[in-house]
């Protein structure tokens, strides 16, 4: 089988209500979605990136210009081959969410070519786990969030990941008093800065969650992404566990966590890591030093989602996921692949990703 041409569209899917964090506020997921074609008739893969500047660097333009400019002379023509998902790593630097399409595009043809789901493609032997969603309050005046909350609550979500870091901590402290009060004791509730905090406040902060009681399950990415020393001091020092996010892109950037002693909880993301292939070499460096992990989404719909729910299937080290963003949107534009029942997540039938790709092509291209 060979490739023969990659298509990609720009397709903007709004949101139920503005999604915010301590860096951003989205109201539409505006995604790029991508079809690896070829000769062979039917067989397509599709993959998803999205812009997450912020995070990231990477914008529309510059996703389709590595597309345009780097994957496409490089893949067609090419047999299809698992040579391919470290080949397009080696080609260009950086570009992960690019990088994230095209690799989930190539897993979704090697899959259906072996006719296997793709968790089953990655792990022969998955096991049968069963896996809830976490959903993300956004930052906004306590009541609101409070409001939020409950809400999401009684649509069944009993892990609740409540963004912080925008004001000062104090204020931060004092939503999060706000929502455990008014919150069933059973409910989960976790914490995100997205890097907000400098060393101060981060030991202030963590000091604080530490004696308040708030029972806050873990704190992510409290400080800079570059701040490895720092994140691995404040993951020692405190109670309360400390997960890694933005500091996690590459196994570089694992090894460098261990080192450091941020050990105990990583965010994988594929558009972080620039999808499955690297995202199974970081797994395997928390596999040997036993980091639980999460698999988590960037503001994505349910193509690139549907590939993560594949991976932490397949990976014995991923515990939680934070697949929410799909939940957000106010329409579902995609078939097959990720189904939720509330907070559990599940597959539809099928090989590859197990997506209608028909569907998600004529949706997107017209
Ligand atoms: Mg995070």
């Amino acid at each position: 089988m060979f490739i023969t041409d990659i298509k990609y569209y720009r397709y903007g899917t709004p949101l139920k209500k503005p999604f915010k964090t301590s860096l951003r506020t989205v109201e539409v997921i505006e995604s790029i979605y991508v079809f690896i074609e070829t000769n062979v008739d039917g067989f397509v893969g599709v993959g998803e990136a999205v812009p997450t500047y912020v995070i990231t660097g990477d914008t529309k333009g510059g996703i389709e210009a590595a597309i345009e400019e780097v994957f496409k002379p490089l893949l067609i023509n090419k047999p299809l081959s698992k040579d391919l998902l470290q080949e397009i790593h080696e080609i260009i630097v950086g570009n992960t969410s690019a990088k994230a399409a095209i690799d989930m595009a190539l897993y979704d043809l090697l899959a259906q070519d072996a006719e296997l789901p793709l968790y089953k493609y990655l792990n022969h032997n998955p096991g049968n786990k069963s896996l809830e969603t976490c959903y993300t309050v956004s930052l906004n005046e306590a009541d609101e969030m409070v409001a939020d909350a409950l809400r999401y609550v009684r649509e069944g979500y009993n892990h609740l990941k409540i963004k912080v870091g925008k004001d000062n901590v104090e204020t931060d402290l004092n939503r999060l008093k706000a929502l455990r009060n008014a919150l069933p004791t059973k409910v989960i509730l976790s914490a995100d800065a997205n890097q907000a905090w400098d060393e101060e406040s981060a030991h202030y902060a963590l000091k604080h969650f530490d004696e308040a009681n708030l029972n806050i399950e873990s704190i992510e990415q409290p400080v800079n992404r570059y701040e490895y020393s720092l994140l691995g001091e404040l993951a020692r020092g405190y109670h309360i566990p400390v997960m890694a996010d933005e500091s996690l892109f590459s196994p570089y950037d694992a090894n460098q966590l261990i080192e450091t002693g941020a050990d105990k909880l990583w965010n994988i993301k594929l558009m972080k890591s620039g999808g499955i292939f690297q995202a199974l070499k970081i797994h395997a460096i928390a596999k040997s030093h036993n980091v639980s992990c999460m698999v988590g989404c960037m503001m994505e719909t349910h193509v690139s989602v549907t590939a993560a729910l594949h991976f932490s299937l397949a990976a014995d080290q991923v515990e939680r996921v934070d697949f929410d963003a799909p939940l957000m949107v106010l329409q579902r534009e995609v078939q097959g692949g990720i189904q939720y029942d509330k907070a559990k997540v599940f597959l539809s039938e099928g090989n590859g990703l197990g997506i209608d790709r028909a569907y998600l092509y004529k949706k997107v291209s017209s």
